[in-house]
């Protein structure tokens, strides 16, 4: 037996316990120790049945990650699941907390499952790149079919107990005592095996089939990995379990050690990193109950939606009126479609909305632990309201800005203690998007970032720590990604070619889609302002500032890169843009050439490699992989293309180098090479 896996007797029922903690993940102790106990239960005399259950907090809420990226060491899951199976004895998995993964298909392999209200069951695989690999595409079909099989595997959803046990994937729901009742569970059946292997998978309408296949490939049309779940469950209704599961396997061994799930794997521990200075022993940080936004426009009311969802009570306050009357409608209207669409129950919306306060008297923040600037994007409105917001906030409470690109560090110069400062960078729509960039400034004390953090967390937000940079990680990446987008636009590339080669490399909108959609105007005011300190020999394409010039501000307009008739939400390719675009090459002396989509999507990937090494060498980020994250939660990168560094890195920092050299020819005067050693840990 391996120290992971505690055994004793409850008189003829033998309990075997997972203590793997802090999630009990399944490594390969546990699984040996799982095997080891199994032999022991066939050999012991005096046990006639026995309990798998998790010590602490959960059953097995998953396998231990950084074994995926290795030949995985015997004995294998499936080794394990077969010697439950083949055992005799009845074997009552009882289930807490999480069994997902590998923990949901050892307890497939047993005769029984009971839960404790509250378990959440699953196979989140996909999400990894894989598939099940331990029988969960042969069992799970055989016990609630084929149709929701695939609803649910290629969703990698995580099913709450009350609806595993409708399913019928849990046999008993208890409210408390589960090792007792599952103890009683595994008494009655002494003498029985109750088998998934054995159960005919129930026959299905091919046309249901159809359909939950054509739903799960709406979200994954370019995930090999669900095409091939799919492959896998139906199988379940043609071949004998035995060949099912060994096909399984070799699929999901092949997957396993593909660049995807590889990919994947890599943004799963560049996000889980994220929330560690929460786990050491810094002072415990202030904790916060009551938030002021200030501001009620796009982000204001975005912010406060995403303030009371999690459970802070929000007063939003904005001088202006009527913004403040509109704000408010976006507030309430949020929870009121929430409810007519049958997504919040009434009474939830009514609870979340009596913490919701809006008013236009600064005297009302003053109980606010934190307050959240988000009016407009102009320093001096900036300085004006923090001085009003320290003139009547509490001495103690936190102060943070949701600016895009000013500098925090003037606006905390302005203030009299500076050490409360720091930014919150939202995106939009902020109650929707995942990121959030933690601005630290130079005067930022320590326990605000770890609030932040903290209050991040509760917000179920995914955050990434930057210094006070212009644009801060990720609009600093997006803007030279943008550079070399219009650097292609003069020499070949027409801005339909660009979209639809990102938007097939995952992307969810190519950059001139996205432009037209968020507005040529913010960006072309910020160039304007930025003209004076520009730098004359750096090259500058000038094509958005045609467009500009020509009342082309994007969809709102009815044009921008395309054209948008009659409020057309996808633009049609517009010859006048082609005109534009045409004649800027020839101002320069520019011969167009063709560009493949593999040299767009190459430009694009080395432009952003080498702004986020100049980031490290600046030490705006301290853990390169922060911008991958950054870049997949806030910007639409395929998450499953792992991101920029992890590209980077299985390029290798001799291609990398060398293919920076060509693309700093390419690009031309203003691109500066960075130092790479960042992205292969030599710093
Ligand atoms: P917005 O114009 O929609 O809203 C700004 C609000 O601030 C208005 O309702 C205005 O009445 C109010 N306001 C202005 N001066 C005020 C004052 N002195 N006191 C109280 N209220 C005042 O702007 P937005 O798009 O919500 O942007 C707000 C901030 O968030 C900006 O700093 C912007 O850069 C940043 N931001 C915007 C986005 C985005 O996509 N819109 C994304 C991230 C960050």
């Amino acid at each position: 037996m391996t120290s992971k896996i505690n055994i004793h007797n409850e008189a003829d029922v033998m309990v075997i316990a997972v203590n793997n903690p802090p999630i009990n993940a399944g490594s390969t102790e546990v699984r040996q120790g799982l095997l080891d106990a199994i032999q022991v239960l066939q050999s012991d005399s005096k046990s006639s049945a026995a309990v798998i259950i998790g010590a602490g907090n959960t059953f097995i809420a998953g396998s231990d990650m950084k074994e995926f990226s290795q030949p995985l060491a015997e004995p294998h899951l499936p080794t394990v699941i077969s010697a439950i199976e083949n055992c005799p004895k009845p074997v009552v998995c009882a289930l807490h907390g999480a069994a997902l993964g590998g923990g949901f298909e050892l307890s497939l392999a047993c005769d029984a499952r009971i839960a404790l209200e509250g378990t959440l069951v699953g196979l989140p695989e996909v999400t990894l790149g894989i598939i099940p690999g331990a029988g969960g595409t042969q069992r799970l079909p055989r016990l609630i079919g084929v149709e929701k099989s695939i609803e649910y595997i290629c969703a990698g959803t995580r099913i709450k107990a009350d609806e595993a046990l409708k399913l019928g994937i849990i046999n008993k729901l208890v409210k408390e005592d589960l090792l007792g009742n599952a103890i009683s569970l595994a008494r009655s059946l002494i003498g029985q095996k109750n088998r998934i292997r054995d159960i005919t998978t129930p026959s299905v309408d091919a046309s249901d089939v159809l359909a939950a296949t054509q739903k799960a490939l709406k979200v994954g049309k370019n995930r090999p990995n669900v095409h091939k779940a799919i492959e896998m469950i139906t199988n379940t209704l043609t071949l004998p379990i035995d060949q099912g599961l060994a096909i399984e396997r070799e699929v999901f061994q092949n997957l396993r050690i593909g660049t995807e799930a590889k990919a994947l794997r890599h943004q799963f521990f560049a996000e889980r990193k994220l929330f560690k200075p929460l786990a050491g022993d810094a002072q415990k940080p202030k904790s916060i109950e009551r938030v002021a936004v200030i501001g009620a426009g796009t982000m204001g009311s975005g912010i406060a939606i995403a303030c009371l969802s999690a459970g802070y009570t929000v007063l939003m306050l904005d001088q202006n009126e009527a913004a403040l009357a509109h704000g408010t409608k976006k507030v309430l209207d949020f929870y009121d479609s929430r409810v007519k669409s049958g997504k919040m129950a009434a009474e939830n919306a009514s609870a979340i909305l009596m913490s919701f306060t809006s008013s236009a008297q600064w005297g009302d923040i003053t109980s606010a632990d934190l307050v959240i600037e988000a009016v407009f994007e102009d320093m001096e409105v900036k300085h004006a309201v923090f001085q009003k917001i320290e003139e009547y906030a509490h001495p103690e409470a936190l102060l943070a800005s949701n600016t895009s690109y000013l500098d925090i560090d003037a606006i905390a110069a302005k203030t009299r203690n500076p050490s409360r400062i720091f930014g919150l960078h939202f995106f939009s729509p902020a109650q929707v998007m995942k990121l959030i960039e933690i601005v630290r400034c130079k005067l930022t004390a320590p326990n605000a970032i770890t609030v932040g953090l903290q209050f991040a967390k509760r917000l179920g937000k995914t955050p990434v720590i930057s210094a006070n940079s212009f644009g801060f990680i990720g609009n600093r990446i997006y803007t030279a990604y943008r550079r070399q987008c219009e650097f292609m636009l003069e020499e070949g590339a027409y801005p339909e070619q660009i979209d639809k080669a990102l938007e097939d490399y995952g992307f969810a909108m190519g950059p001139f889609a996205v432009g037209d959609l968020s507005g040529l105007d913010i960006a072309w005011a910020m160039r304007k302002n930025q003209a004076s300190t520009r730098n004359p020999e750096h090259r500058y394409v000038n094509i958005a500032d045609t467009l500009c010039l020509a009342g082309r501000f994007g969809r709102k307009t009815g044009s921008g890169y395309y054209q948008y008739v009659d409020g057309m939400k996808s633009g049609a390719v517009d010859p006048f843009v082609k005109k534009v675009i045409d004649e800027a090459s020839a101002a320069k002396g520019i011969i167009r050439r063709e560009f493949s989509s593999e040299e767009i999507v190459n430009r694009i990937l080395l432009a952003m490699i080498n702004e986020i090494a100049h980031l490290a060498s600046e030490k705006v980020v301290s853990d390169v992989t922060d911008c991958d994250v950054v870049l997949v939660n806030g910007y639409g990168f395929p998450r499953w293309r792992g991101g920029p560094v992890f590209i980077a890195q299985e390029m290798g920092r001799e291609k990398l180098n060398f293919e920076l050299r060509e693309l700093a020819e390419l690009s031309g005067p203003g691109f500066v090479i960075a130092n790479t050693d960042a992205l292969f840990h030599l710093q």
